[in-house]
């Protein structure tokens, strides 16, 4: 299992395809120079070097030690349940680069849907990028569709054009869904002369990256491909969380909050709010325990019943009579086996989810209807207003570290890896591993019990 491990973890380098690749010494260290530093005369003295990041330096990605296999929340990962050293690459500048900076032109594209924080990623992977001494850096508008739209030009990046676009939500080279294929994405990389390629986006974005990162590999070009996992519904694989999730659960109980006025303040008041959260219910389980203002979450990964003797209309019934009002989160994914299946698909080929929240709200008027008890239902989808923030204080700085080392991870030489948090260091993992499927929350774990114990919800089966 363990050599499993390593391979499975092991990042994909320069130096698989290119063993005779070029590595030459690093100027980004913890000692910073003048932008007019002239080494001509010769490098600075090896104490003044530090600050490295080497390849023993490892990350590990389980604490905890497991007693048994129903230990709640864990799940034991070996037949003994003992300890297994499972360690992955510390993320960092590396002493040795392996690409020339004044060779190097660099490109930065955002896929997908809004998330809080990309501006704060872009811009500091251009002023990284800057600091080893790159000159060409551009942006590729509207996603993967900016490689093949011939009406879309690049955008030159420089630290004046990103200085504050910090300051705003969305993301300056525009997001898109949908777009070329990997093969005419590999062409364009080739005609432009982009060696190094950063891409922002969520699972489908890091499927398409880790594409192209095989395709350059196959056409033997010398190109680093790096992501950043951009999801605000915090579904990836292994890392503690992604950026913009945290700023979405503190706008999320913005929208808790008006529900929750507006339930209180009306006769038999009741509140149905929609947060983001495909297949996980990360934002929806946060937000209703930081609020501590929700009586009942629904989440993708929690079945329930609306209707029947322990549904969720029961126990509506029974906080209108004993609260005189209620709140209502659902995540977007949640009790999709209620809604018609459409069949539709997004550009990217994501199905299209029918709206829940909308459901739920009549539902509940049919229901209080029927039994004859009045109720004023109102329901708040506070999805885009959330989307368009910008980033908050800790999710700007997370964005800032993980697009300083996305730059580092392609300088060392690495191609085909994300970055991201875990265990509260950074470290790179190679994008297979991350996007397998998405990550979500265990029922059984004790982050959704500390919810169920603050909402004081029933099991709704
Ligand atoms: P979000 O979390 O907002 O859904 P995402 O990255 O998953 O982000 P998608 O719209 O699914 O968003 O995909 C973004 C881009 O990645 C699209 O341009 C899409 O064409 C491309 N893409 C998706 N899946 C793949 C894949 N398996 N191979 C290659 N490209 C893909
Ligand atoms: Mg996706």
């Amino acid at each position: 299992y363990q050599r499993d491990f390593e391979e499975r973890f092991n990042i994909p380098h320069i130096t698989d395809v290119f063993p005779d690749a070029e590595a030459i010494r690093s100027t980004f260290c913890l000692k910073m120079r003048s932008p007019t530093a002239d080494f001509s005369g010769g490098y600075p003295s090896d104490e003044e070097w530090h600050g490295y990041i080497n390849n023993k330096d490892r990350v590990l990605l389980k604490v905890i030690n497991y007693s048994s296999p129903t230990s709640a929340g864990a799940v034991c990962i070996d037949p003994d349940c003992t300890w297994i050293e499972q360690w992955v690459h510390r993320a960092g500048p590396r002493e040795k680069i392996y690409f020339r900076p004044e060779k190097v032109k660099a490109a930065i594209v955002t896929c997908g849907g809004l998330c809080p924080g990309l501006n704060d990623v872009i811009r500091h992977i251009v002023i990284t990028l800057e600091i080893y001494g790159v000159k060409n850096v551009v942006g590729i508008p509207f996603g993967y569709r900016g490689f093949s739209d011939k009406n879309l030009p690049e955008i030159p990046l420089s630290r004046k054009v990103v200085q504050n676009i910090h300051l705003s939500g969305g993301s300056l080279l525009g997001v898109s869904r949908g777009g070329p294929s990997v093969s005419e994405i590999v062409d364009s990389m080739g005609e432009r002369g982009i060696n190094m390629l950063f891409v922002l986006g969520g699972n489908g974005t890091h499927a398409g990256a880790n594409a192209i990162h095989n395709e350059c590999r196959r056409r033997r070009m010398k190109v680093a491909v790096v992501g950043v996992p951009k999801t605000i519904d915090n579904d990836i694989l292994h890392m503690d969380k992604t950026f913009g999730f945290d700023t979405a659960v503190e706008e999320a109980q913005r929208a808790i909050n008006s529900a929750y006025i507006e339930a209180h303040s009306a006769y038999h008041g009741i509140g149905v709010v929609k947060l983001m959260g495909r297949s996980s219910g990360f934002i929806a389980m946060q937000a209703s325990l930081a609020s501590g203002q929700v009586d009942i979450c629904l989440i993708p990964e929690v079945p329930f019943n609306l209707h029947g003797p322990h549904g969720v209309l029961k126990h509506l019934k029974y906080l209108i009579e004993t609260k005189g009002s209620a709140v209502i989160c659902v995540a977007e994914g949640a009790g999709q086996s209620f809604l018609e299946n459409t069949n539709a698909k997004d550009a990217s080929g994501n199905k299209v989810l029918g709206d829940i929240g909308v459901h739920i709200q009549q539902e509940t008027k049919k229901y209080f209807k029927e039994i004859g008890v009045s109720a004023d239902v109102k329901y708040i989808d506070p999805t885009y207003m959330i989307r368009a923030v910008r980033a908050n204080a800790s999710d700007g700085i997370l964005c800032t570290v993980l697009g300083q080392n996305a730059v580092h991870g392609a300088f060392g030489g690495y191609s085909g890896i994300t970055v991201g948090i875990i265990n509260t260091h950074y470290a790179y993992l190679p994008i297979p591993e991350v996007i397998a499927y998405p990550k979500s929350v265990d029922p059984n774990s004790r982050m959704w019990h500390r919810c169920l114990t603050s909402t004081g919800q029933p099991d709704f089966i």
